[in-house]
């Protein structure tokens, strides 16, 4: 990783950080009675102090009322990682093994990496939270003397309370259109939250140098810490916030707030209409792409999915230039993964995109070839088959679609090209 590239990562998870993560939608809904946390009296008074302030000022700021009393918990590290780590981990853990495989599979991670550890961990960086109605700081990570910094954070997170009040989240069946929801709401938290300071920014050189850092006492806040994160998966759970906040920004100069409310009326389907915000408005959507079924007993289907053009940017541009995945990527028109796993440990994938023209096609055919060849350094095996021990995959050209299988199992996919 290069010297820019990796200051550029640890500054967008600062600015994650800051953000913080509205992971919870998941959980329950019925209220938790929570335990108070030690708080230092002082550390209470001023965090108390401005959520108070920003309440008061963000139906103002993002023109939404919020009709409904919100709280403010303070919690810990421990506290976070008990209820929300613990059990969104347990909740998850065929999820997130079923996310490990397709990882490892399409070579964006490997096998030494433990995704279920790695998420447990992310919850020790958590600031805040809008959760159940109420905002949640956590005292470690969530800093009040760092007063715009503070009032960011609150007022991103109160912008979600606001989103759940005014909007109906749509129904999100697939990894691409629940990526595109994500991109909306954190998008519109983060417009929000910039607009919030905005003021304050203008008058930065009032603001003296009050800002401390004393409560930072946590050695996870390192960003560094997060070179164990693989790039391919900073870049996936990062898209929300990398492409959403310009997404929202482009409606808000359009028409203000009331052009980003309707686009709850009528929410972004798909990555590639969050990419390419003209793709949005002009209505282009996707087409349907079938699921391709696999012979042989044993097999049975783990997820079936729509990956989106996001995904295929972050699989290319892991083995090839940001520049060359970009190019490659474009011109989507639909996808479906299928994973299936057997009782002997294998799996098998197929993947199936579609592209607008024969052009799109064949650049996107082309720069896979070369992942494969100058990237991943795959070794060429029979019937087109790429890959060697224990991981093959294989690609072939129909028109304006490409179809990509692997598995782990050799026989399986040779017996596959063989028919396909
Ligand atoms: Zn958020």
């Amino acid at each position: 990783m290069t010297n820019k590239k990796r200051s550029l990562i640890a500054l967008t998870f600062v600015i994650v950080l800051l953000t913080s993560t509205t992971l919870f939608y998941w959980f329950s809904k019925q209220k938790t009675q929570i335990k108070e946390v030690n708080v230092n009296p002082e550390y209470r008074e001023v965090t108390e102090k401005i959520f108070e302030q920003v309440l008061s000022k963000i139906e103002a700021v993002r023109g939404l009322s919020l009709n409904k009393k919100v709280g403010l918990k303070i919690v810990d590290v421990n506290w976070v990682k008990k209820n929300w780590g613990k059990e969104f981990i347990e909740s998850a853990s065929r999820d997130l093994f079923i996310e490990q495989k397709i990882y490892e599979a399409l070579f964006l991670i490997n096998e030494s990496v433990n995704l279920k550890k790695i998420m447990y961990d992310e919850y020790s960086l958590f600031t805040a939270a809008a959760w159940q109605g109420d905002i949640y700081v956590v005292k470690e990570n969530f800093n009040p003397y760092k007063k715009i910094d503070a009032e960011k954070v609150l007022a991103h997170e109160m912008t979600h309370i606001l989103q759940g009040v005014h909007f109906m989240k749509p129904k999100t069946e697939t990894y691409d259109s629940k990526q595109a929801w994500s991109a909306l709401i954190e998008g519109d938290a983060m417009l929000a939250g910039d607009k919030f300071v905005e003021e304050e920014i203008f008058n930065k050189s009032r603001v003296s140098a009050k800002t401390t850092v004393k409560v930072f006492n946590n050695p996870f806040f390192n960003p560094f810490n997060y070179e164990v994160i693989p790039e391919p998966l900073i870049k996936l759970w990062l898209f929300p916030y990398h492409y959403g906040e310009d997404f929202v920004l482009y409606l808000y100069k359009k028409g203000g707030w009331k052009e980003v409310n309707n686009a709850y009326l009528n929410p972004p389907q798909t990555t590639e209409q969050i990419i390419h915000i003209k793709k949005y408005l002009k209505n282009e959507s996707f087409l349907k792409v079938p699921s391709v079924k696999i012979n042989g007993s044993g097999w049975e289907e783990a997820r079936n999915d729509r990956l989106g053009e996001h995904f295929i940017y972050v699989t290319l541009s892991t083995w090839t230039t940001e520049k060359e995945a970009e190019k490659a990527s474009y011109g989507w028109g639909g996808d479906n993964f299928t994973l299936y796993l057997n009782k002997r440990g294998d799996y098998f994938f197929t993947w199936l995109i579609r592209w607008d023209n024969l052009n799109d096609s064949e650049e996107f055919y082309q720069c896979l070839t070369k992942a494969l060849r100058d990237g991943i350094k795959a070794k060429k095996l029979l019937n087109g088959i790429w890959g060697e021990e224990g991981k093959y995959i294989w690609f072939k050209e129909y028109k304006d679609k490409v179809l990509i299988a692997g598995s782990s199992n050799f026989e399986q996919l040779k017996n596959f090209t063989e028919i396909n």
